[in-house]
Protein backbone atom coordinates (compact mmCIF):
# COMPACT_ATOMS: atom_id res chain seq x y z
CA UNK A 1 0.00 0.00 0.00
CA UNK A 2 1.28 3.34 -0.43
CA UNK A 3 -1.08 6.06 -1.03
CA UNK A 4 -1.36 9.92 -0.17
CA UNK A 5 -4.51 11.30 1.81
CA UNK A 6 -5.79 14.73 3.21
CA UNK A 7 -6.08 13.22 6.26
CA UNK A 8 -5.09 10.01 8.37
CA UNK A 9 -6.11 9.09 12.00
CA UNK A 10 -4.60 7.21 13.83
CA UNK A 11 -7.24 5.21 16.46
CA UNK A 12 -10.82 4.58 16.07
CA UNK A 13 -11.97 5.07 19.38
CA UNK A 14 -14.78 8.16 19.78
CA UNK A 15 -11.93 10.90 19.08
CA UNK A 16 -10.66 9.13 16.35
CA UNK A 17 -13.83 7.74 14.61
CA UNK A 18 -15.35 11.02 15.19
CA UNK A 19 -12.63 13.07 13.53
CA UNK A 20 -12.65 11.06 10.46
CA UNK A 21 -16.29 10.93 9.97
CA UNK A 22 -16.30 14.79 10.49
CA UNK A 23 -12.99 14.77 8.03
CA UNK A 24 -15.21 12.78 5.45
CA UNK A 25 -18.11 15.08 5.71
CA UNK A 26 -16.07 17.73 5.16
CA UNK A 27 -15.12 16.58 1.92
CA UNK A 28 -11.53 15.68 3.05
CA UNK A 29 -9.89 12.69 1.68
CA UNK A 30 -9.42 10.60 5.05
CA UNK A 31 -8.05 7.19 5.91
CA UNK A 32 -8.99 6.05 9.66
CA UNK A 33 -6.36 3.12 10.77
CA UNK A 34 -6.79 1.40 14.32
CA UNK A 35 -5.61 -2.01 15.47
CA UNK A 36 -7.99 -3.57 18.05
CA UNK A 37 -9.16 -6.56 17.27
CA UNK A 38 -12.15 -8.77 18.08
CA UNK A 39 -11.88 -12.19 19.65
CA UNK A 40 -11.33 -13.56 16.09
CA UNK A 41 -8.98 -11.07 15.29
CA UNK A 42 -11.48 -9.26 13.05
CA UNK A 43 -11.22 -5.33 13.28
CA UNK A 44 -13.54 -3.76 16.08
CA UNK A 45 -13.73 0.23 16.02
CA UNK A 46 -15.09 1.99 18.51
CA UNK A 47 -11.54 2.04 20.60
CA UNK A 48 -11.95 1.30 24.65
CA UNK A 49 -15.50 3.12 25.04
CA UNK A 50 -17.31 0.89 22.61
CA UNK A 51 -15.46 -2.38 23.13
CA UNK A 52 -14.14 -2.70 26.84
CA UNK A 53 -15.25 0.65 28.46
CA UNK A 54 -18.14 3.12 28.34
CA UNK A 55 -20.66 0.73 26.66
CA UNK A 56 -20.34 -2.66 28.14
CA UNK A 57 -20.34 -1.07 31.62
CA UNK A 58 -23.71 0.78 30.74
CA UNK A 59 -25.23 -2.33 29.51
CA UNK A 60 -24.16 -4.32 32.88
CA UNK A 61 -24.91 -1.65 35.06
CA UNK A 62 -28.48 -1.67 33.12
CA UNK A 63 -28.63 -4.95 33.55
CA UNK A 64 -27.77 -5.54 37.19
CA UNK A 65 -29.78 -2.30 38.29
CA UNK A 66 -33.10 -4.23 37.22
CA UNK A 67 -32.21 -7.65 38.78
CA UNK A 68 -31.39 -5.36 42.35
CA UNK A 69 -34.44 -3.55 41.66
CA UNK A 70 -36.59 -6.63 41.09
CA UNK A 71 -34.98 -7.97 44.40
CA UNK A 72 -35.32 -5.34 46.70
CA UNK A 73 -37.80 -2.80 45.56
CA UNK A 74 -40.18 -4.00 43.66
CA UNK A 75 -42.43 -5.03 46.75
CA UNK A 76 -42.96 -1.38 47.42
CA UNK A 77 -44.82 -1.48 44.13
CA UNK A 78 -46.52 -4.16 45.35
CA UNK A 79 -45.21 -6.66 42.48
CA UNK A 80 -44.29 -9.94 44.21
CA UNK A 81 -41.99 -11.94 42.50
CA UNK A 82 -41.49 -15.26 44.42
CA UNK A 83 -38.40 -16.50 42.93
CA UNK A 84 -35.46 -14.41 40.97
CA UNK A 85 -32.14 -15.97 39.55
CA UNK A 86 -29.77 -14.29 37.39
CA UNK A 87 -28.13 -15.93 34.11
CA UNK A 88 -24.56 -14.46 34.28
CA UNK A 89 -24.15 -16.08 30.65
CA UNK A 90 -27.75 -14.25 29.07
CA UNK A 91 -26.65 -10.84 30.89
CA UNK A 92 -22.31 -11.07 29.25
CA UNK A 93 -24.24 -12.53 25.68
CA UNK A 94 -26.42 -9.00 25.49
CA UNK A 95 -23.85 -6.62 26.59
CA UNK A 96 -21.39 -8.18 23.71
CA UNK A 97 -24.32 -8.22 21.33
CA UNK A 98 -24.95 -4.37 22.31
CA UNK A 99 -21.02 -3.89 21.59
CA UNK A 100 -21.07 -5.79 18.23
CA UNK A 101 -23.56 -3.97 16.74
CA UNK A 102 -22.53 -0.40 17.69
CA UNK A 103 -18.83 -1.01 16.58
CA UNK A 104 -20.24 -2.43 13.26
CA UNK A 105 -21.85 0.49 13.07
CA UNK A 106 -19.41 2.90 13.03
CA UNK A 107 -17.63 0.88 10.00
CA UNK A 108 -20.70 2.00 8.45
CA UNK A 109 -20.47 5.05 9.22
CA UNK A 110 -17.10 5.68 8.39
CA UNK A 111 -18.18 3.70 4.84
CA UNK A 112 -20.71 6.24 4.44
CA UNK A 113 -18.83 8.83 4.76
CA UNK A 114 -16.28 8.03 2.56
CA UNK A 115 -13.67 7.44 4.91
CA UNK A 116 -11.13 4.54 4.26
CA UNK A 117 -10.72 1.96 7.45
CA UNK A 118 -7.67 -0.21 7.43
CA UNK A 119 -6.98 -2.69 10.34
CA UNK A 120 -3.15 -2.06 10.99
CA UNK A 121 -0.84 -0.77 13.80
CA UNK A 122 -0.06 3.00 12.84
CA UNK A 123 3.55 4.64 13.42
CA UNK A 124 3.95 8.36 12.10
CA UNK A 125 7.58 8.95 11.01
CA UNK A 126 8.92 12.54 9.43
CA UNK A 127 7.40 14.61 7.22
CA UNK A 128 3.86 12.61 7.93
CA UNK A 129 4.69 9.44 6.77
CA UNK A 130 3.13 6.74 8.30
CA UNK A 131 4.16 3.05 8.63
CA UNK A 132 1.86 0.31 8.64
CA UNK A 133 2.25 -3.09 10.34
CA UNK A 134 -0.11 -6.00 10.80
CA UNK A 135 -1.46 -6.35 13.93
CA UNK A 136 -0.75 -10.11 14.43
CA UNK A 137 2.86 -10.37 13.00
CA UNK A 138 4.35 -7.18 13.05
CA UNK A 139 5.30 -7.71 9.26
CA UNK A 140 4.67 -4.24 7.00
CA UNK A 141 1.49 -3.40 5.45
CA UNK A 142 3.58 -0.45 3.29
CA UNK A 143 3.13 3.48 3.97
CA UNK A 144 0.81 6.51 3.98
CA UNK A 145 1.47 9.87 3.39
CA UNK A 146 -0.99 12.49 4.61
CA UNK A 147 -1.21 16.14 4.29
CA UNK A 148 -2.52 16.54 8.13
CA UNK A 149 -2.49 13.77 10.68
CA UNK A 150 -4.68 13.31 13.96
CA UNK A 151 -3.58 11.05 16.63
CA UNK A 152 -6.02 9.58 18.41
CA UNK A 153 -4.21 6.29 20.11
CA UNK A 154 -6.57 6.30 23.74
CA UNK A 155 -4.95 5.14 26.80
CA UNK A 156 -4.95 2.03 28.77
CA UNK A 157 -4.65 1.18 32.49
CA UNK A 158 -2.10 2.01 34.88
CA UNK A 159 -0.52 -1.18 36.05
CA UNK A 160 1.12 -0.93 39.82
CA UNK A 161 4.15 -3.30 40.41
CA UNK A 162 3.19 -5.48 43.06
CA UNK A 163 -0.08 -6.59 42.11
CA UNK A 164 0.35 -7.11 38.49
CA UNK A 165 -2.38 -8.35 36.21
CA UNK A 166 -2.67 -11.89 35.68
CA UNK A 167 -5.92 -11.68 34.22
CA UNK A 168 -7.78 -14.02 36.33
CA UNK A 169 -7.08 -13.01 39.68
CA UNK A 170 -6.28 -9.98 39.57
CA UNK A 171 -7.43 -8.26 36.94
CA UNK A 172 -8.01 -4.59 35.08
CA UNK A 173 -11.19 -2.95 34.56
CA UNK A 174 -11.55 -5.30 30.60
CA UNK A 175 -11.48 -8.11 33.23
CA UNK A 176 -14.15 -7.22 35.55
CA UNK A 177 -16.08 -7.24 32.46
CA UNK A 178 -15.84 -10.25 32.05
CA UNK A 179 -16.22 -12.58 34.72
CA UNK A 180 -17.94 -15.66 34.34
CA UNK A 181 -19.15 -16.11 37.88
CA UNK A 182 -20.05 -13.45 40.74
CA UNK A 183 -16.70 -13.58 43.17
CA UNK A 184 -17.95 -14.10 46.89
CA UNK A 185 -15.20 -12.05 48.28
CA UNK A 186 -14.36 -9.07 45.63
CA UNK A 187 -11.58 -6.18 46.27
CA UNK A 188 -11.14 -3.23 44.38
CA UNK A 189 -8.35 -0.89 44.54
CA UNK A 190 -9.54 2.71 44.00
CA UNK A 191 -12.78 4.46 44.84
CA UNK A 192 -12.91 6.79 41.24
CA UNK A 193 -15.12 6.36 38.41
CA UNK A 194 -14.61 2.81 37.50
CA UNK A 195 -14.06 1.44 41.08
CA UNK A 196 -17.31 2.16 41.48
CA UNK A 197 -19.77 1.48 38.55
CA UNK A 198 -17.45 -2.03 38.37
CA UNK A 199 -18.50 -2.52 42.00
CA UNK A 200 -21.74 -1.56 42.51
CA UNK A 201 -22.03 -3.75 39.23
CA UNK A 202 -21.06 -7.22 40.85
CA UNK A 203 -22.48 -6.02 44.90
CA UNK A 204 -26.11 -6.04 43.06
CA UNK A 205 -24.98 -9.51 42.16
CA UNK A 206 -24.29 -10.79 45.72
CA UNK A 207 -20.42 -9.77 45.97
CA UNK A 208 -18.98 -9.05 49.40
CA UNK A 209 -16.96 -5.70 47.86
CA UNK A 210 -14.58 -4.26 49.54
CA UNK A 211 -12.99 -0.91 47.75
CA UNK A 212 -9.81 0.25 48.85
CA UNK A 213 -8.60 4.32 48.32
CA UNK A 214 -5.17 5.53 49.20
CA UNK A 215 -6.95 9.34 49.76
CA UNK A 216 -8.71 10.53 52.49
CA UNK A 217 -11.06 12.29 50.87
CA UNK A 218 -14.02 10.10 48.76
CA UNK A 219 -14.28 11.43 45.18
CA UNK A 220 -12.22 15.22 45.63
CA UNK A 221 -13.36 15.88 41.96
CA UNK A 222 -17.32 16.04 43.03
CA UNK A 223 -18.93 18.86 45.44
CA UNK A 224 -18.22 17.67 48.72
CA UNK A 225 -22.35 17.98 49.81
CA UNK A 226 -22.62 15.59 47.01
CA UNK A 227 -19.72 12.97 47.59
CA UNK A 228 -21.04 12.95 51.44
CA UNK A 229 -24.17 12.21 50.50
CA UNK A 230 -22.89 9.92 47.67
CA UNK A 231 -20.58 7.51 50.09
CA UNK A 232 -23.72 7.54 52.41
CA UNK A 233 -25.66 6.00 49.83
CA UNK A 234 -22.95 3.56 48.59
CA UNK A 235 -22.43 2.67 51.69
CA UNK A 236 -25.99 1.20 52.81
CA UNK A 237 -26.05 -0.46 49.36
CA UNK A 238 -23.06 -2.56 50.41
CA UNK A 239 -20.20 -1.19 49.47
CA UNK A 240 -17.31 -1.60 51.75
CA UNK A 241 -15.05 2.24 50.85
CA UNK A 242 -12.33 2.09 53.51
CA UNK A 243 -10.40 5.46 53.05
CA UNK A 244 -7.29 6.43 53.58
CA UNK A 245 -6.28 2.62 52.38
CA UNK A 246 -3.20 2.55 50.36
CA UNK A 247 -2.88 -0.38 48.63
CA UNK A 248 0.48 -1.99 48.34
CA UNK A 249 0.90 -5.44 47.28
CA UNK A 250 -1.13 -7.98 46.44
CA UNK A 251 -0.14 -11.80 46.53
CA UNK A 252 -2.83 -14.09 44.00
CA UNK A 253 -3.12 -17.77 44.67
CA UNK A 254 -4.68 -20.55 42.74
CA UNK A 255 -7.71 -19.79 45.13
CA UNK A 256 -7.57 -15.85 46.51
CA UNK A 257 -5.84 -12.46 46.38
CA UNK A 258 -4.39 -11.36 49.41
CA UNK A 259 -3.91 -7.27 49.45
CA UNK A 260 -1.62 -5.34 51.89
CA UNK A 261 -2.39 -2.14 52.72
CA UNK A 262 -1.67 0.54 54.94
CA UNK A 263 -4.40 2.75 56.61
CA UNK A 264 -3.66 5.39 58.63
CA UNK A 265 -0.15 4.27 59.62
CA UNK A 266 -1.39 0.80 60.36
CA UNK A 267 -0.66 -2.28 58.24
CA UNK A 268 -3.49 -4.14 57.19
CA UNK A 269 -4.62 -7.45 55.27
CA UNK A 270 -7.60 -8.36 53.04
CA UNK A 271 -8.48 -11.83 51.63
CA UNK A 272 -10.52 -11.86 48.43
CA UNK A 273 -11.31 -14.18 45.42
CA UNK A 274 -10.74 -11.78 42.81
CA UNK A 275 -9.52 -7.90 42.84
CA UNK A 276 -9.83 -5.23 39.99
CA UNK A 277 -7.34 -2.94 39.87
CA UNK A 278 -8.44 1.01 38.88
CA UNK A 279 -6.18 3.48 39.83
CA UNK A 280 -6.24 5.59 36.74
CA UNK A 281 -5.38 5.17 32.67
CA UNK A 282 -2.74 6.38 31.03
CA UNK A 283 -2.00 8.07 27.81
CA UNK A 284 -1.02 5.00 25.27
CA UNK A 285 1.97 5.95 23.14
CA UNK A 286 3.83 2.75 22.34
CA UNK A 287 5.24 2.83 18.85
CA UNK A 288 2.87 5.58 17.79
CA UNK A 289 5.57 7.89 16.49
CA UNK A 290 9.47 7.57 15.33
CA UNK A 291 12.45 10.14 17.03
CA UNK A 292 12.34 11.88 14.21
CA UNK A 293 8.59 12.34 14.06
CA UNK A 294 9.07 15.86 16.18
CA UNK A 295 6.19 15.16 18.09
CA UNK A 296 7.12 15.75 21.81
CA UNK A 297 5.66 13.91 24.95
CA UNK A 298 5.33 15.26 28.77
CA UNK A 299 6.82 13.32 31.70
CA UNK A 300 3.44 11.78 31.75
CA UNK A 301 3.49 10.28 28.45
CA UNK A 302 0.63 12.83 27.19
CA UNK A 303 1.34 14.09 23.42
CA UNK A 304 1.97 17.55 23.93
CA UNK A 305 -0.88 19.87 22.26
CA UNK A 306 -1.99 23.43 22.84
CA UNK A 307 -5.48 24.53 22.93
CA UNK A 308 -6.40 23.16 19.99
CA UNK A 309 -4.76 20.25 19.74
CA UNK A 310 -2.09 21.33 17.51
CA UNK A 311 0.99 19.03 18.31
CA UNK A 312 4.88 20.15 17.98
CA UNK A 313 4.80 19.74 14.55
CA UNK A 314 2.52 21.74 12.01
CA UNK A 315 -0.28 19.66 10.67
CA UNK A 316 -0.18 16.98 13.31
CA UNK A 317 -2.70 17.03 15.73
CA UNK A 318 -3.53 14.75 18.87
CA UNK A 319 -7.10 14.63 20.40
CA UNK A 320 -8.93 12.31 23.09
CA UNK A 321 -7.13 10.12 25.77
CA UNK A 322 -3.60 10.41 24.70
CA UNK A 323 -3.92 14.49 25.69
CA UNK A 324 -4.30 16.46 28.63
CA UNK A 325 -8.12 16.82 29.86
CA UNK A 326 -10.60 14.79 30.87
CA UNK A 327 -10.27 11.24 29.70
CA UNK A 328 -13.83 11.00 28.47
CA UNK A 329 -15.21 9.63 25.58
CA UNK A 330 -17.00 13.05 24.49
CA UNK A 331 -14.16 14.78 25.16
CA UNK A 332 -12.22 13.32 22.82
CA UNK A 333 -15.03 13.27 20.11
CA UNK A 334 -15.60 17.48 20.87
CA UNK A 335 -11.70 17.54 20.23
CA UNK A 336 -12.06 15.29 17.34
CA UNK A 337 -14.54 17.40 15.61
CA UNK A 338 -12.83 20.80 16.32
CA UNK A 339 -9.91 19.53 14.71
CA UNK A 340 -11.76 18.29 11.32
CA UNK A 341 -13.33 21.79 11.08
CA UNK A 342 -9.89 23.40 11.67
CA UNK A 343 -8.56 21.06 9.04
CA UNK A 344 -11.06 21.76 6.49
CA UNK A 345 -11.84 25.64 7.26
CA UNK A 346 -9.05 26.92 9.91
CA UNK A 347 -11.71 27.19 12.82
CA UNK A 348 -12.74 24.91 15.26
CA UNK A 349 -13.05 24.96 19.25
CA UNK A 350 -13.82 22.74 22.18
CA UNK A 351 -15.57 24.87 25.48
CA UNK A 352 -13.26 23.09 28.16
CA UNK A 353 -15.21 24.50 31.24
CA UNK A 354 -18.83 22.80 30.32
CA UNK A 355 -17.66 19.40 29.54
CA UNK A 356 -20.50 17.42 31.66
CA UNK A 357 -18.79 14.29 33.70
CA UNK A 358 -21.31 11.42 34.98
CA UNK A 359 -20.57 8.46 36.93
CA UNK A 360 -23.21 5.81 36.09
CA UNK A 361 -24.11 4.19 40.00
CA UNK A 362 -27.23 4.38 41.18
CA UNK A 363 -28.18 6.84 42.08
CA UNK A 364 -26.06 8.65 39.52
CA UNK A 365 -23.80 11.86 39.63
CA UNK A 366 -23.23 14.37 37.17
CA UNK A 367 -21.53 17.65 37.25
CA UNK A 368 -20.70 20.82 34.94
CA UNK A 369 -18.60 23.59 35.59
CA UNK A 370 -16.68 23.62 39.50
CA UNK A 371 -17.11 22.77 42.98
CA UNK A 372 -17.95 25.18 45.98
CA UNK A 373 -14.51 24.67 47.17
CA UNK A 374 -12.92 25.29 44.12
CA UNK A 375 -14.77 28.59 43.34
CA UNK A 376 -13.95 29.98 46.95
CA UNK A 377 -10.35 28.47 46.53
CA UNK A 378 -9.98 30.96 43.34
CA UNK A 379 -11.22 34.04 45.56
CA UNK A 380 -14.51 34.18 44.10
CA UNK A 381 -17.55 34.29 46.52
CA UNK A 382 -20.44 32.49 45.14
CA UNK A 383 -24.32 31.99 46.26
CA UNK A 384 -25.45 27.84 46.06
CA UNK A 385 -28.84 26.62 45.44
CA UNK A 386 -29.58 23.15 46.79
CA UNK A 387 -32.84 20.86 46.63
CA UNK A 388 -33.39 17.33 47.47
CA UNK A 389 -35.47 15.15 45.24
CA UNK A 390 -37.40 13.01 48.11
CA UNK A 391 -39.40 16.75 47.99
CA UNK A 392 -40.11 16.23 44.40
CA UNK A 393 -43.26 14.35 43.48
CA UNK A 394 -41.51 12.36 40.39
CA UNK A 395 -39.12 11.18 42.56
CA UNK A 396 -41.56 9.70 45.17
CA UNK A 397 -43.54 8.56 42.24
CA UNK A 398 -40.47 6.07 41.32
CA UNK A 399 -39.62 5.27 44.46
CA UNK A 400 -36.04 6.86 44.06
CA UNK A 401 -35.70 10.08 46.73
CA UNK A 402 -32.04 9.85 47.31
CA UNK A 403 -30.18 12.64 46.45
CA UNK A 404 -30.36 16.39 45.92
CA UNK A 405 -29.13 18.75 43.13
CA UNK A 406 -26.81 21.96 43.59
CA UNK A 407 -26.44 25.05 41.88
CA UNK A 408 -23.58 27.22 42.12
CA UNK A 409 -23.87 30.77 40.97
CA UNK A 410 -21.02 34.18 41.01
CA UNK A 411 -22.63 36.43 43.63
CA UNK A 412 -22.41 39.56 41.73
CA UNK A 413 -23.69 38.58 38.61
CA UNK A 414 -25.44 35.07 39.29
CA UNK A 415 -23.83 33.14 36.93
CA UNK A 416 -24.38 30.06 36.50
CA UNK A 417 -20.11 28.68 37.92
CA UNK A 418 -21.67 24.85 38.42
CA UNK A 419 -24.29 22.55 38.78
CA UNK A 420 -24.02 18.98 40.47
CA UNK A 421 -26.40 16.25 40.92
CA UNK A 422 -26.66 13.43 42.75
CA UNK A 423 -29.94 11.65 42.14
CA UNK A 424 -32.01 9.59 39.27
CA UNK A 425 -31.17 10.09 35.82
CA UNK A 426 -28.31 12.78 37.21
CA UNK A 427 -26.15 12.33 33.41
CA UNK A 428 -29.57 12.91 31.39
CA UNK A 429 -30.06 16.10 33.81
CA UNK A 430 -27.15 17.64 33.72
CA UNK A 431 -27.76 18.56 29.71
CA UNK A 432 -29.95 21.26 30.79
CA UNK A 433 -27.40 22.64 32.96
CA UNK A 434 -24.47 22.17 30.62
CA UNK A 435 -26.54 24.12 27.97
CA UNK A 436 -27.33 26.87 30.59
CA UNK A 437 -23.65 27.56 31.29
CA UNK A 438 -22.59 27.29 27.45
CA UNK A 439 -25.44 29.94 26.95
CA UNK A 440 -23.49 32.20 30.03
CA UNK A 441 -26.71 32.13 32.04
CA UNK A 442 -27.47 32.84 35.63
CA UNK A 443 -28.90 30.69 38.16
CA UNK A 444 -32.51 33.40 37.49
CA UNK A 445 -32.56 32.24 34.08
CA UNK A 446 -32.77 28.85 34.77
CA UNK A 447 -35.00 29.56 37.83
CA UNK A 448 -37.37 31.63 35.16
CA UNK A 449 -37.35 28.72 32.57
CA UNK A 450 -40.76 26.57 32.65
CA UNK A 451 -40.37 22.83 33.64
CA UNK A 452 -42.48 20.04 32.89
CA UNK A 453 -44.40 18.99 36.20
CA UNK A 454 -44.09 16.47 37.36
CA UNK A 455 -40.45 15.94 36.32
CA UNK A 456 -37.22 14.91 38.14
CA UNK A 457 -35.74 18.48 36.46
CA UNK A 458 -38.01 20.50 38.81
CA UNK A 459 -35.51 19.49 41.12
CA UNK A 460 -32.49 21.56 38.86
CA UNK A 461 -35.36 24.30 38.93
CA UNK A 462 -36.27 24.21 42.44
CA UNK A 463 -31.99 24.53 43.34
CA UNK A 464 -32.11 27.51 40.92
CA UNK A 465 -34.74 28.95 42.93
CA UNK A 466 -33.09 28.33 46.03
CA UNK A 467 -29.65 30.08 44.87
CA UNK A 468 -32.09 33.20 45.81
CA UNK A 469 -33.69 31.47 48.43
CA UNK A 470 -37.05 31.12 46.97
CA UNK A 471 -37.50 27.39 46.59
CA UNK A 472 -40.97 27.18 47.04
CA UNK A 473 -41.25 23.16 47.80
CA UNK A 474 -39.03 23.53 50.51
CA UNK A 475 -38.23 26.11 52.93
CA UNK A 476 -35.23 28.26 52.21
CA UNK A 477 -32.46 28.65 55.21
CA UNK A 478 -29.65 31.33 54.63
P1 LIG B 1 -9.63 4.95 22.82
O1 LIG B 1 -11.10 4.75 22.97
O2 LIG B 1 -8.73 4.30 23.78
O3 LIG B 1 -9.27 4.52 21.32
C1 LIG B 1 -7.97 4.56 20.83
C2 LIG B 1 -7.89 3.61 19.65
O4 LIG B 1 -6.64 3.80 19.00
C3 LIG B 1 -7.95 2.14 20.05
O5 LIG B 1 -8.85 1.44 19.23
C4 LIG B 1 -6.51 1.64 19.83
O6 LIG B 1 -6.45 0.27 19.48
C5 LIG B 1 -6.09 2.53 18.66
N1 LIG B 1 -4.64 2.70 18.52
C6 LIG B 1 -3.74 3.09 19.48
N2 LIG B 1 -2.52 3.19 18.96
C7 LIG B 1 -2.62 2.85 17.66
C8 LIG B 1 -1.68 2.74 16.60
N3 LIG B 1 -0.40 3.06 16.77
N4 LIG B 1 -2.12 2.33 15.38
C9 LIG B 1 -3.43 2.03 15.19
N5 LIG B 1 -4.36 2.13 16.15
C10 LIG B 1 -3.96 2.53 17.37
N6 LIG B 1 -15.97 7.72 29.16
C11 LIG B 1 -17.16 8.37 29.13
O7 LIG B 1 -17.21 9.50 28.61
N7 LIG B 1 -18.29 7.81 29.63
C12 LIG B 1 -18.28 6.60 30.22
O8 LIG B 1 -19.32 6.11 30.66
C13 LIG B 1 -17.06 5.88 30.26
N8 LIG B 1 -17.01 4.65 30.81
C14 LIG B 1 -15.83 3.96 30.81
C15 LIG B 1 -15.79 2.70 31.40
C16 LIG B 1 -14.61 1.98 31.44
C17 LIG B 1 -14.59 0.61 32.07
C18 LIG B 1 -13.44 2.53 30.86
C19 LIG B 1 -12.16 1.75 30.86
C20 LIG B 1 -13.46 3.79 30.28
C21 LIG B 1 -14.65 4.53 30.27
N9 LIG B 1 -14.72 5.81 29.73
C22 LIG B 1 -15.91 6.49 29.72
C23 LIG B 1 -13.53 6.47 29.16
C24 LIG B 1 -13.58 6.35 27.62
O9 LIG B 1 -13.63 4.99 27.26
C25 LIG B 1 -12.35 7.02 27.02
O10 LIG B 1 -12.28 8.35 27.49
C26 LIG B 1 -12.45 7.03 25.51
O11 LIG B 1 -12.55 5.74 24.98
C27 LIG B 1 -11.22 7.72 24.91
O12 LIG B 1 -11.37 7.77 23.52
P2 LIG B 1 -10.09 7.83 22.55
O13 LIG B 1 -10.64 7.77 21.18
O14 LIG B 1 -9.22 8.95 22.94
O15 LIG B 1 -9.26 6.51 22.87
P1 LIG C 1 -9.76 7.41 38.74
O1 LIG C 1 -8.67 8.39 38.55
O2 LIG C 1 -11.17 7.86 38.59
O3 LIG C 1 -9.64 6.75 40.19
C1 LIG C 1 -8.50 6.07 40.63
C2 LIG C 1 -8.47 6.07 42.15
O4 LIG C 1 -7.47 5.15 42.60
C3 LIG C 1 -8.09 7.42 42.75
O5 LIG C 1 -9.11 7.84 43.65
C4 LIG C 1 -6.75 7.15 43.44
O6 LIG C 1 -6.58 7.92 44.62
C5 LIG C 1 -6.85 5.67 43.76
N1 LIG C 1 -5.55 4.99 43.95
C6 LIG C 1 -4.42 5.11 43.20
N2 LIG C 1 -3.43 4.29 43.68
C7 LIG C 1 -3.95 3.63 44.76
C8 LIG C 1 -3.43 2.66 45.68
N3 LIG C 1 -2.19 2.17 45.59
N4 LIG C 1 -4.24 2.22 46.68
C9 LIG C 1 -5.51 2.68 46.78
N5 LIG C 1 -6.05 3.62 45.93
C10 LIG C 1 -5.28 4.08 44.93
O7 LIG C 1 -9.41 6.21 37.73
P2 LIG C 1 -10.29 4.99 37.21
O8 LIG C 1 -11.45 4.76 38.09
O9 LIG C 1 -9.30 3.91 36.95
O10 LIG C 1 -10.81 5.52 35.82
C11 LIG C 1 -9.89 5.87 34.76
C12 LIG C 1 -10.48 6.85 33.80
O11 LIG C 1 -11.51 6.25 33.04
C13 LIG C 1 -11.07 8.04 34.51
O12 LIG C 1 -10.20 9.11 34.35
C14 LIG C 1 -12.36 8.33 33.82
O13 LIG C 1 -12.26 9.53 33.15
C15 LIG C 1 -12.54 7.20 32.81
N6 LIG C 1 -13.86 6.58 33.08
C16 LIG C 1 -14.97 7.34 32.97
C17 LIG C 1 -16.21 6.80 33.25
C18 LIG C 1 -17.42 7.67 33.16
O14 LIG C 1 -17.33 8.71 32.54
N7 LIG C 1 -18.54 7.29 33.73
C19 LIG C 1 -16.31 5.49 33.67
C20 LIG C 1 -15.16 4.75 33.78
C21 LIG C 1 -13.92 5.30 33.48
Amino acid sequence: MNKSYDVAVIGAGPAGYVAAIRCGQLGLKTVCIDRWSAQDSSPALGGTCLNVGCIPSKALLDSTERYHNVVHSSGDHGILVDSVSMDIGVMMRRKEKIVDSLTTGVAGLLKANNVESIHAHAQLGANRTIQLQDVNTGDSKGEIQAKHVILASGSVPIELSGMEFDGNRIVDSEGALEFADVPGKLGIVGAGVIGLELGSVWCRLGAKVTILEALDDFLPVVDHEIAREAARQFRKQGLDIKLGASVENANASSRNVQINYLQYGKKHQLTVDRLIICVGRRPFTDNLVTEDSGIKLDERGFIEVDEHCQTSVENVYAVGDCVRGLMLAHKGSEEGVAVAERIATGYGYVNYETIPSAIYTSPEIAWVGLTEIAVKASGQSCNCGTFPFAATGRAKAMNDTAGLVKVIADSQDDRILGVHIFGPHASELIAEAVVAMEYHASAEDLARTVHAHPTLSEAVHEAALAVDLRAIHRVNRK
